[in-house]
């Protein structure tokens, strides 16, 4: 099939190399000339594993253009996957989408044979059926279907997310259902060579399609997350009871955990989490039921804990150094999470504000996130991809973004390279038979110093 996928960001990129890879004509279409001249080059602007050599092994199948008009005209399938940010007051920003679906209907005009537009971008429900009113106000409806197929692959997993999915969400008619069956065949039936970088898991046979109505997919992408942000929120509420009651979050991860009903993912206490989807979901989520008139309680909850967890860390350092003026911090980890160069709501930013506030000396190492972090980080902060030199005489150090590096560095060499060996760990990551080299402090694990539990 002749698929143009316009956005070119973790999920387009992504999108466009998997379909590309599974035999489909795909034409990549941004208009951020200087990430398109890279990509037509051979170099992917995002770090997320395996895509250079997925790239390569696509050859003539993938393309990349700004010319986003023209790859819509010689499309039969068009894929939204442009940028939905949060608007100040929550409500995801619709502008870029609707600037995107402009440009494809000049091209779907210039033609006049049928195209599906499909929108993976994560929309408020009722966003299709606008798209789908954009195109009958052109007086080209007959020629444009609109559905909705919402991405939920994970940054630093995301070639894999893409060809081994849980699950495929169809929104639509069923003719636009029946098109996007036939784009993910081989995704669906899973009969394509995997990849040597991304084996196929073991036991996968197929994938399961959702053939749903546009509402129900719009909305159904929020839920998701949502719940996912739930889970998280709840298991750090439980933590911060742990550090005042003794007892160990990760004990209690694993009895809720092994009940089927509730399961182990996404029970990982911590500092929260960030990163370009959970923050602005929720956020967006909220925003819609206000406006629909649905006040969500919960989810005023999971955003507001989820605020408040970042700061356990800040406290926990405190009760360990007492006052923070003057102190070398260093931080561990800037990017959202490991294994991406993503820093879009960041832990990292807000702790290293509170830690400048206090008059702490920071010093942040990150593995592949210091070029994405330059400018957005208050130039009192001591940056270095060497690990040694940012250990080098530290009061403290705070784990923020469990890389590798840092869980295989070793608590004897922690301690040696630091001033003192205090060791504020919010992922609670740190290799369990590394931790008493260290004055260890997780988020609610046990035998915690009694001090530590002022925050
Ligand atoms: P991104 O910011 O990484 O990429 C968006 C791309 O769209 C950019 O390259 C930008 O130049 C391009 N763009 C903007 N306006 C354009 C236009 N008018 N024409 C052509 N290109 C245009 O975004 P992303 O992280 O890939 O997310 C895309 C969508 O997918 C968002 O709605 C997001 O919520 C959703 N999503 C993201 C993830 C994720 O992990 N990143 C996962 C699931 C869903």
């Amino acid at each position: 099939m002749r698929v143009t996928v316009i956005g070119t960001g973790y999920v387009g990129l992504t999108t466009g190399i998997c379909l590309a890879y599974i035999g489909h004509e795909v034409a990549c279409a941004d208009t951020n000339e200087s990430k398109t001249q890279q990509l037509r080059n051979g170099n992917i602007p995002i770090y997320e594993f395996g895509l250079p050599e997925m790239l390569e092994a696509c050859g003539e199948r993938i393309r990349f253009t700004t010319e986003c008009r023209e790859a819509a005209r010689t499309a039969d399938i068009v894929i939204l996957a442009v940028g939905t940010p949060a608007k100040a007051e929550g409500a995801p920003e619709l502008a870029y989408l609707y600037a995107a679906m402009e440009t494809v209907l000049d091209g779907i005009a210039e033609k006049s044979t049928p195209t599906l537009i499909v929108n993976k971008s994560t929309v408020p429900v009722g966003t299709g059926d606008k798209l789908a009113a954009m195109a009958a106000s052109r007086g080209i409806s007959q020629f444009v279907d609109v559905a909705s197929n919402p991405e939920f692959l994970r940054q630093g997993s995301a070639m894999s997310d893409t060809l081994y999915p849980e699950r495929i969400v169809a929104g639509g008619s069923p003719q636009a259902q029946a098109i996007l069956k036939e784009l993910y065949g081989p995704l669906l039936r899973q009969d394509f060579s995997p990849p040597a970088l991304a084996p196929r898991p073991p036991g996968l046979e197929t994938v399961p399609f959702y053939a749903v109505d546009l509402k129900s997919a719009e909305l159904g992408k929020y839920a998701a997350n949502a719940f996912l942000a739930m889970k998280i929120s709840f298991i750090n509420e439980m933590a911060n009871l742990c550090d005042r009651v003794g007892a160990d979050v990760s004990e209690i991860a694993d009895i809720l955990g092994s009940d089927s009903r509730i399961g182990k993912a996404f029970l990982q206490a911590g500092i929260g989490y960030g990163g370009s989807c959970f923050p602005k979901d929720t956020k967006a989520l909220h925003h819609i039921a206000g406006t629909s008139g649905y006040d969500f309680k919960l989810l005023s909850s999971v955003i507001e804990v989820n605020r408040f967890q970042k700061y356990v860390l800040v406290g926990k350092l405190r009760s360990a150094l007492g006052a923070l003026g003057g102190r070398k911090v260093t931080i561990l980890g800037l990017t959202f999470k490991p294994e991406t160069d993503d820093m879009r709501e960041a832990p990292s930013l807000p702790i290293i504000e509170a830690l400048l506030a206090e008059g702490a000396c920071v010093t942040a190492h990150d593995p592949v996130g210091l070029n994405a972090a330059k400018n957005l980080l208050p130039a009192v902060v001591t940056t270095t991809t060497n690990l040694d030199e940012a250990l080098q005489n530290a009061d403290a150090a705070v784990l923020v973004t469990e890389w590798p590096i840092y869980l295989n560095y070793g608590g004897r060499t922690y301690r040696e390279r630091m001033k003192q060996p205090i060791f504020v760990d919010g992922r609670n990551a740190l290799p369990v038979s590394d931790r008493s080299w260290l004055d260890y402090y997780g988020v609610g694990m046990r035998a915690l110093p009694s001090a530590a539990l002022s925050i």
